[in-house]
């Protein structure tokens, strides 16, 4: 076992190798009890299971125990209160060995002559990270991996483009790893799948397509990507981590600029796509400052496929004909984007 600390937001992180938590126990709770503010828990890595709680003070560690109860184990942490000095020291210190531990990032292997264009599917969140959930429980992170797998497979079936999956099952993947999985392997086309929640805002409905911009199209699109955003935190990572901006030069820029038409242009032919099966937001193509669309030179877009919030939306979400229906939409766009862009994609920038 091992715990380390974090703020902004101030957390604390367990992680217990080789361990799975029962199926019936609580995943997490946002009610308040002493100086935790609310817990998360679950699988983070393979064999690896986590549990982050947000601290509303400072605290550390006193002293962690397990205690066998019959055919369980309990964990039982004693937390102590910590100044604000003595927490951002043990922040930085365990910041420090965290990166000292960093796997460095992989190059972009380019992809060999003749091969297929590569799609990058992402359904977003996983483990830890539930994403939205719907009235019932219904989570995010189940819904738009059954829409990704249901895609691959009419992509597969039309056989002139490669699939992959940053996830294939219920595990977390940071926003940072989702990016550079695609961007490794030069994906034509990378496509986060998510699904929103609005409670109180029920008849806020319908799929929208996001591409990245550095101000928002509306404040509802800031809304969204600062939700989606909030992955990495919610799942004990430092944010601050992978913020790693592009280098200032013009050639990229240029590139990145590139990226963003070709990024605009896959998102209105998906939001075209979608609206013959009849169900977009009512504005559907917006843009905001979302990380996981953060790569200079791969087009990328973010799908919130509808609202878990909204009766309709959720019935269809949950559905397998609802479901096959959002899948032949977005598998027909993607296809249409990626075979007839092609050329122009691996094309150096124009401007
Ligand atoms: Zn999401």
């Amino acid at each position: 076992m091992r715990h380390e600390v974090l703020s902004e937001p101030n957390r604390l992180v367990i992680d217990l190798e080789n361990t799975v938590f029962g199926g019936s126990s609580a995943q997490g709770s946002s009610r308040a009890i002493g100086p935790v503010a609310g817990w998360r828990a679950g699988l983070f890595l393979m064999g690896r299971s986590r549990i982050v709680l947000d601290l509303s003070r400072p605290v550390l560690v006193q002293r962690t125990d397990f205690v066998r109860q019959g055919p369980h184990v309990r964990l039982v942490i004693q937390l102590r209160a910590a100044s604000a000095e003595e927490f951002s020291r043990r922040v930085e210190e365990d910041q420090r060995r965290r990166l000292a531990s960093r796997v460095p990032e992989g190059r972009a292997v380019p992809r060999p002559a003749g091969a297929k264009p590569l799609v990058v599917l992402d359904p977003g969140h996983g483990g830890i990270d539930p994403g939205a959930s719907g009235p019932k429980g219904e989570a995010e992170k189940e819904i738009v991996l059954a829409v990704a797998r249901l895609v691959r497979k009419q992509l597969e079936a039309d056989g002139r483009v490669e699939v992959q999956m940053t996830r294939e099952d219920d595990r977390f993947i940071s926003l940072a790893e989702r990016v550079t999985f695609a961007r490794n392997r030069s994906a034509a086309l990378f496509v986060s799948l998510h699904a929103d929640s609005l409670f109180g805002e029920a008849d806020v409905r319908g799929a929208s397509v996001y591409t990245l911009s550095d101000r928002a199209s509306d404040a509802a699109a800031a809304r969204a990507a600062e939700k989606e955003n909030r992955a990495d935190v919610a799942a004990g990572l430092d944010a601050p981590e992978d913020q790693r901006e592009g280098v200032d030069d013009i050639l990229f820029d240029l590139a990145r600029r590139e990226t963003r038409l070709f990024s605009q242009l896959a998102a209105r032919g998906v939001a075209q796509s979608i609206q013959r099966a009849g169900r977009l937001h009512k504005t559907p193509l917006r843009s905001a400052g979302f990380r996981v669309l953060r790569a200079p030179d791969m087009p990328s877009i973010l799908v919130e496929l509808g609202y878990l919030s909204n009766v309709d939306d959720l019935q269809a979400l949950m559905q397998e004909a609802g479901r096959q229906k959002l899948a032949q939409g977005l598998a027909a766009a993607l296809l249409d984007f990626v075979l007839n862009n092609r050329i122009a994609i691996s094309a150096k920038p124009l401007e």
